[in-house]
């Protein structure tokens, strides 16, 4: 994490609302706007990417949340749209058509394998489940219609750690496009797109929402075609963002350093606690030493975030579902520790 990185969370980009420069971002809701003349309204679909032409497609108030989320990422533009869930969805369907493939890494969060497997599978656009360690491999998985490779570094809930830059290079020789749910490290210890990403996703609900009271997420790109794709695709399945949960997301941005750093140094000291437990078997954290991902995270990551899983010895978790049969051994857990590598 640099200093100028804090520093740009307090600061969104220039936009002056002079005579009334508050330091908070203002909140202005819109449907229908006013035009001056017959011929701004008639050209309002020239406006749909920078300009206001309604409410939905944009107002000062997203557009800033926009802006800066653009600058924090190191991307030329970004769009919020209602949740982390539906960013997914827009990125996925922006980006593919009917005979594309997808591969996303079998740790992908899991409501977005369903979308892709559910929703997108039916139109004709199928996906392929890889192994998230598979890294420079999944070149073997690659062909010409591949046309988008999810990742999610560290991975839901099991948290390998994927070689990035290693899965874009190979992406990229076939054409693929590659797109990040970087919701667990967030723009401030991850930066996707610095690292060959096309498209940095993150949930905003979780780390700069921050107060469990928000619900949004984000995409970034640095390519203008691919941005207006994406505008457009928003635009076309109705998703708009309230302004003011545009301003509460703006003003968790501003002290989400701190709380990141809060939050890692408290993961540390419970992990301290938890990694002299008996009933604890793993622990999964990339930033813990012995994790197998631990030096990929150290190579391109700023620093850790608070979330991490644990392992637990079966015959030392009590059963509290009674499923199967009240015995000390829940089938879950063992299910869990399965898919455990
Ligand atoms: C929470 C989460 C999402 C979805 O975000 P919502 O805003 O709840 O839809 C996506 N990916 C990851 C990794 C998440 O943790």
């Amino acid at each position: 994490m640099t200093k100028s990185d804090d520093t740009f969370h307090i600061h969104p980009p220039e936009r002056s609302r002079q005579p009334f420069q508050a330091v908070a971002m203002p909140v202005e809701r819109a449907s229908t706007i006013v035009f001056d003349d017959l011929e701004a309204f008639e050209k309002r679909a020239e406006r749909v990417y920078d300009g206001f032409s309604y409410g939905l497609y944009g107002t000062p108030t997203s557009r800033l949340l926009e802006d800066h989320i653009a600058q924090l990422e190191g991307a030329s533009r970004a769009i919020v749209v209602p949740s982390g869930m539906a960013a997914l969805t827009l990125a996925t369907m922006a980006v593919c058509r009917s005979g594309d493939r997808i591969l996303m890494p079998e740790t992908l969060y899991g409501p977005a394998r369903d979308m892709i497997l559910r929703l997108l599978g039916p139109l004709g656009i199928p996906a392929q489940s890889y192994d998230p360690r598979l890294d420079a491999g999944i070149a073997e998985l690659l062909d010409e219609r591949t046309r988008l490779v999810w990742v999610e570094s560290p991975g839901s809930a099991t948290f390998e750690v994927q070689d990035v830059p290693a899965i874009v290079a190979a992406a990229h020789k076939v054409g693929a496009l590659v797109a990040a749910d970087n919701t667990w490290a967030s723009h401030l210890l991850f930066k996707p797109l610095a690292h060959g990403v096309d498209i940095s996703m993150q949930a905003l609900s979780k780390h700069a929402g921050g107060h469990g009271d928000l619900l949004m997420g984000s995409l970034a790109v640095r390519d203008e075609g691919l941005f207006r794709r994406l505008k457009d695709t928003a635009r076309f399945l109705g998703y708009g963002v309230s302004p003011e949960d545009c301003a509460l997301c703006e003003r968790g941005l501003m002290t989400m350093p701190v709380r990141m750093r809060h939050a890692a140094a408290t993961a540390a000291e419970i992990l301290a606690w938890l990694s002299r437990r008996p009933e604890i078997v793993r622990i999964l954290h990339p930033a813990m030493p012995g994790h197998p991902g631990h030096a990929v995270w150290e190579r391109d990551f700023s620093g850790a975030a608070g979330v991490f899983s644990v392992v637990l010895r079966p015959e030392l978790a009590p059963c509290r579902t009674r499923s199967c049969g009240g015995c000390a051994c829940s089938g879950s857990a063992r299910a869990g520790a399965a898919f455990i590598r």
